[in-house]
């Protein structure tokens, strides 16, 4: 047989146990979320891109921003598919079971510079997520050099835009209907409790320059 070297997309393991982030994301959404949503996004992005190898070897980021060499008849699923792929990537990262950490250093200057507090940020955080009709994501992304939130709709990223978000929150049923069923807001509330901000400022940094 000979020998064949097979590119595909690979689901990321979580940085920290299904458990880590209880009691705020409990175990059981946890694991239908990573290895059943977050694995199906991926086994069918690799089943969407069979025999593409030019796209089957670019990092995920990559792709969203290349959809011009996507097959047209190809698009919309790579946009669904690699859009969940990088946005559940980013959303394991930057969530963390070191409960309640706080903004700091460059990240919360630019906090309180473009929205005035950490609390008028996470009110504005907030009315968007509840605002958003059906699936979508929220997110904290970099625009012409100034914090801004933003929103998208179903399997939508940032990066497709060139944007880099620093900070997601996935408001698709999936992510919290177990726990919190029709209360989105719990669902926000205690997401807070558990945001990576250690890797948020990280990211910030990065994408900063
Ligand atoms: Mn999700």
């Amino acid at each position: 047989m000979p020998f064949e070297i097979i590119i595909m997309f690979t689901l990321p393991n979580l940085p920290y146990d299904y458990v880590a982030l209880e009691p705020y994301i409990d175990e059981e959404t946890m694991r239908l979320h990573h290895d059943k949503h977050h694995g199906a996004y991926v086994k069918n992005l690799n089943e969407i891109l069979a025999g593409q190898e030019e796209l089957l070897k670019m990092e995920v980021e990559e792709l969203l921003q290349n959809l011009d060499k996507v097959p047209a008849d190809l698009k919309q699923n790579v946009i669904n598919n690699g859009g969940q792929h990088y946005n559940h990537s980013l959303f394991w990262e930057i969530m963390s079971p070191e409960y309640d950490q706080k903004p700091e250093g460059e990240i919360l200057t630019a906090i309180n510079k473009d929205f005035g507090s950490v609390e008028k940020f996470q009110e504005e955080f907030e009315k968007k997520a509840l605002g958003r009709f059906g699936s979508g994501w929220i997110w904290l992304v970099v625009k012409n050099g100034k914090l801004e939130i933003m929103d998208t709709v179903n399997g939508d990223s940032p990066v497709i835009l060139g944007l880099t978000p620093v900070l997601g929150l996935d408001i698709w049923e999936h992510a919290y209907y177990l726990k919190y069923r029709n209360m989105r807001i719990d669902y926000v509330k205690a997401w807070w409790r558990v945001v990576n901000w250690k890797r948020v400022g990280e990211l910030y940094k990065e994408v900063k320059g």
